[in-house]
């Protein structure tokens, strides 16, 4: 009989699980901690309820969209669309305009605020050259490359390119794939007019999707485990038994959806599966810091989600505006860099003291809390290797934002890589 344990409740292992209990599919999800949502859960924090990091979804995230819509009964109101703005303080905007596409985009950028005429022209070219060969290059190069090669001026980079590059790969622009960047542009830049658009969280990242998923999954006969962490997982002759704390559980079928740094632990060993311990193995990381700052009064940033170049913090997200969370400002920094050797106080005084400076005047904060994810996101590198979903262990599979994908490690490449593992498990019936 058919019944699949998931291992990992993340994005990428919530997702494998609502498709197989949409179906009826008996499915058992174990998560090690005590939250769902893994690199995108709640964090609780003096009575407040924090992000384990901020995050941006894109219109084009279909897939995590439509789940979201499926599970969530108040996905409505859970996120806040926004036509795309790219807002960077005092230096430039691009805002889309109330026009179809592609005309929203290229309406947008000749109105580009903080860019000569020359430049805003430098940018359409681009668009266009990328268009004519369908976002495809003939081979892998970094972005930084490609830039060069489309003679996009040194302020354009900075303003524009190299922040979204940071935003959609979380890799800096000299080592990121350039064709992995085209995939995300292809998909939000080049198509509807809403695909383009930026969505942001009214709720916490647990409550948008794998909490009502968990509840989608249980109504329908499945079981979701919280602070369930699994040591084993063992293949027998028909299945696979799941160690957790001692118990063993068989199952027909097993989806790790484990983050890629932890999955190897229970692979290593498994003959069938050594190419893909190798795979994994060659993966780097890239961290991400979110800064949280309780300020005793309103803030009121310009808008909600705010960028920032030539300073320490990325981005700055007001989550009164977001989340009615009167005086918190959550703030990113992503990548490696010098403020790794800061200590979290230090590093909180560093970020509130460069709001300071670029807002105006703002009271000591009451608190602070550095979240530091040294590996938020595997390094999405020029040509990297990433490990397919159907492995060649029968009815073993893997989810997750570091396998085989168009997309770089977003939500939408976990939740589809859950979505491929639980749609094959559905074809074999
Ligand atoms: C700070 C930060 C900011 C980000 N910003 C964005 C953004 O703006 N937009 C975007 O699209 N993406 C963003 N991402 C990336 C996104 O969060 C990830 O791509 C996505 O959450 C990965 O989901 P996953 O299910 O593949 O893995 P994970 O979320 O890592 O899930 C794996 C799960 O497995 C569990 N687990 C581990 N070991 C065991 C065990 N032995 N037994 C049982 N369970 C176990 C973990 O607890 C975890 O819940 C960001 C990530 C971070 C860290």
């Amino acid at each position: 009989m058919t019944h699949v344990a998931v291992i990992g409740g993340g994005y990428a292992g919530m997702a494998a699980a609502v498709e197989l209990a949409e179906h009826r599919i008996p499915v058992t999800v174990f998560e090690a901690a005590p939250q769902l949502g893994g690199r995108a859960r709640r964090v609780d924090y003096r009575d407040t309820a924090l992000d384990n990091g901020l995050h941006i979804l894109i219109g084009a995230y279909g897939e995590t969209l439509r789940l979201i819509r499926l599970v969530n009964p108040a996905h409505a109101s859970a996120l806040l669309r926004l036509p795309l703005e790219w807002n960077v303080h005092r230096e430039f905007r691009l805002a889309a305009m109330r026009l179809p596409a592609p005309l929203h985009l290229l309406g947008g950028l000749l109105r580009a605020q903080g860019l000569d005429i020359s430049e805003r022209l430098a940018a359409i070219r681009f668009l266009r050259a990328l268009r004519k060969h369908d976002f495809t290059l003939p081979q892998d190069i970094s972005v930084e490359l490609l830039l060069k090669q489309h003679d996009q001026s040194e302020k354009l980079r900075r303003v524009l390119w190299r922040p979204l590059c940071v935003a959609a790969l979380n890799t800096p622009s000299p080592i990121a794939s350039a064709q992995v960047f085209l995939n995300v542009l292809r998909d939000s830049l080049n198509a509807a007019r809403d695909a383009s658009d930026l969505l942001l969280a009214r709720v916490d990242l647990s409550e948008l999707f794998p909490e009502p998923a968990a509840s989608y999954i249980e109504q329908r006969g499945g079981a979701v485990l919280r602070s369930q962490r699994v040591t084993a997982i063992d293949p027998l002759d028909h299945g696979f038994a799941v160690e957790t704390d001692g118990r063993r559980q068989t199952f027909s079928h097993v989806i790790g959806a484990l983050p890629p740094h932890q999955v190897n632990a229970f692979l290593i060993g498994i003959t069938a599966l050594s190419d893909i311990v190798d795979t994994i193995a060659r993966l780097h990381y890239q961290p991400i810091h979110s800064v949280w700052l309780q300020y005793p009064a309103s803030l009121t940033l310009p808008s909600p989600m705010l960028g920032f170049t030539r300073s320490l913090i990325h981005w700055v997200f007001d989550r009164e505006k977001l989340c009615g969370q009167r005086g918190l400002v959550g703030a990113v920094i992503s990548g490696e860099g010098t403020h790794q050797e800061l200590t979290q106080d230090e590093l909180g005084l560093r970020v509130h003291q460069e709001l300071k400076q670029r807002l105006g005047d703002l009271p000591d904060p009451l608190w602070q809390r550095v979240i530091a994810e040294k590996r938020a996101t595997f390094s999405c590198t020029v040509g990297v290797r990433r490990p397919p979903q159907v492995t060649p262990l029968t009815n073993f599979y893997l989810a997750g934002d570091y396998t085989a994908s168009d997309y770089p490690a977003t939500l939408e490449a976990a939740v589809r890589s859950g979505i491929i593992c639980a749609r094959h498990i559905l074809q074999q019936r």
